[in-house]
């Protein structure tokens, strides 16, 4: 125990050691869009540039409160209509690396969709590395449960140690069925067990999408597409359950549009980015259920990485 109370020490914020850039195609658009991720400076939060726009408003922080639209994918707004949409695979890598300051600038309206995970964003955050600042890191830490509804989809927020997901979903397909997952989440198991799962749709809805102007981008190079109880990618799936894997990591990166790394639990069925977005309304809303916290190293050993206590004992 002397050696656990010796760990109790802040953690701090960290941001990219360097900038770095990627391209690729928007999802929806289909038009090519260069990001550059950019330092920032401490309590800067992550905050999204549109340098295409030449309004002198052309910021949008990554907050719950900015969310724009949650059909089909998180799309972030600020005052004067400047958006940016598919967020969440790119905030799901810096909520998964620990990244907590960062300019990330668009010269279009979309996140390109990559191969529709968060590991290439995850590949591009090592290659410019991360180092600490000055501040330590604020987690939002969960006070009593909020849960919220829609028909058979629920989304709720409880207290506990770390940062625990409890994900499950239900297909009516072949290819998917019923599958759950639940996970620690910390930056090993975002990397190894969630980063690389990819996006997925079925084909009469990518029809659709295409028809109505949207999905432009989508490909089976960026996409998992079912076909009634068939994947048709020839390459077939990363995991066997791939499909609730990208799921979490849909959960880990809305949830980061709290502000700040959560501590709390949370469980969701057939959840999806619009649950995601009011149960963190539901929860801003009530000031009982939630209260901000410096972290320390003692909690990460007590609740996300247990081996650590015996490796230092
Ligand atoms: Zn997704």
């Amino acid at each position: 125990m002397e050696e656990l109370s010796k760990l109790a020490v802040a953690t701090w914020q960290r941001t990219l050691k360097s900038s770095i850039r990627c391209s690729g195609v928007g999802l929806h658009t289909g038009d090519k869009i260069t990001m550059e991720l950019h330092p920032a400076a401490a309590s800067t939060g992550i905050v999204f540039r549109r340098s295409d726009v030449t309004s002198t408003n052309r910021d949008v922080p990554a907050r719950y409160d900015h969310v724009g639209s949650t059909d089909m994918c998180t799309m972030l707004a600020n005052a004067d209509g400047v958006s940016v949409s598919t967020v969440e695979h790119l905030m799901a890598a810096l909520s998964g690396c620990e990244v907590d300051n960062v300019l990330v600038c668009l010269d279009g309206p979309e996140v390109p969709i990559m191969d529709g995970s968060a590991e290439p964003f995850v590949f591009l955050i090592e290659c410019a590395g991360t180092i600490e600042l000055d501040e330590p890191r604020q987690a939002i830490q969960i006070l009593h449960p909020v849960v919220v509804r829609d028909g058979e989809s629920f989304a709720r927020l409880e207290p506990a140690d770390g940062f625990t997901i409890e994900f499950g979903i239900d297909f009516d397909s072949a290819a998917i069925g019923q599958q759950s997952f639940i996970m620690d989440v910390s930056p090993d198991a975002f990397k190894t067990e969630i980063s690389r799962a990819r996006t997925f749709g079925f084909l009469h809805e990518v029809e659709a999408l295409r028809n109505a102007g949207l999905g432009q981008g989508g490909s089976l190079d960026n996409v998992i597409v079912v076909d009634g109880d068939e994947v048709m990618n020839s390459d077939g799936l990363r995991f066997c359950n791939e499909f609730v894997r990208h799921k979490v990591l849909d959960c880990i990166g809305d949830m980061y549009l709290a502000g700040g790394p959560l501590i709390g639990k949370f469980s969701g069925v057939r959840a999806g980015h619009s649950l995601h977005h009011k149960l963190l309304e539901t929860l801003f809303a009530e000031d009982t259920a939630w209260t901000t916290i410096a972290m320390n190293r003692r909690m990460l050993v007590d609740s996300w990485c247990p081996e650590a206590i015996s490796a230092t004992a």
